[in-house]
């Protein structure tokens, strides 16, 4: 596994497994977040870079969405350390398998029920931030996918929003998206927060990303005909 700190707070962790694999640990004022738990066999290698970091001890675990990719390593960790792990509400019956992710054919649990809450919201229903990090919620790629932005660092961890390809946004991995064009929607939010730097799991990161959002959007959108009312918000 290959370790990078990325900014001040936030280091990645990158495995390989037929793509990368990324896991962000963001060091907070009372130890440490883990953005994404991966595949099992990281599971070992995360507890061993966190112990390693000296910065506290895991005090939770935060999802961008239920696909097995991203919460691989779960069983491990709370193994080891009980922590609370957050996850969109609207993820749930996806990812306990009570409904099959939309263009999926099947139910598939990737985590087992009672291990994973709901990120807190405030009266509006509006995602309340956890440590150092702001949720926003980012449909598209799943029902339930959030992308999370260290306001302080000015990093958009955006989970499968995105890959990137030459330094740029890229298209989420097509096999694996519920909505193609509601991911395309979703990725405004670049140019809502512009983060200096934007890290995809699946890729190299992208600087400063909102410079490259209308080049994405459009070619994205000619590539899926996506209509453009069902990208540009009005
Ligand atoms: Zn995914
Ligand atoms: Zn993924």
């Amino acid at each position: 596994m290959k370790t990078k700190q990325i900014s001040e707070h936030i280091w990645s962790l990158r495995t390989w497994m037929v793509i990368p694999i990324h896991v962000w640990v963001v060091v907070e004022e009372d130890g440490v977040t883990l953005v994404d738990a991966g595949i099992s066999l990281m599971g070992k290698g995360i507890l061993n870079f966190i112990e390693n970091l000296q910065a506290g001890p895991l005090k939770r675990i935060v999802l961008t969405h239920g696909h097995s990719d991203h919460v691989g390593a779960i069983n491990t960790i709370l193994k080891e350390n009980s922590v609370p792990v957050f996850a969109h509400s609207i993820e749930f019956p996806y990812m306990e398998g009570e409904l099959a992710y939309p263009g999926r054919k099947k139910p598939a649990q990737s985590i087992e029920k009672n291990v994973a809450q709901p990120l807190n919201v405030d009266a509006n229903d509006s995602l309340l931030p956890i440590g150092g990090l702001t949720p926003y919620l980012t449909p598209g790629h799943s029902p339930g996918h959030v992308v999370y932005y260290h306001t302080k660092d000015q990093v958009l961890l955006a989970g499968d929003l995105f890959t990137s390809k030459n330094g740029k946004l890229h298209r989420p991995i097509p096999m694996f998206t519920s909505n193609m064009g509601e991911a395309v929607k979703s990725s405004e939010i670049v140019r809502q927060v512009k983060p200096k730097r934007l890290e995809v799991c699946h890729g190299n990161p992208v600087i400063n990303p909102a410079d490259h959002l209308d080049t994405y959007i459009r070619k994205t959108a000619e590539a899926y005909s996506i209509p453009e009312q069902n990208v540009f918000k009005g």
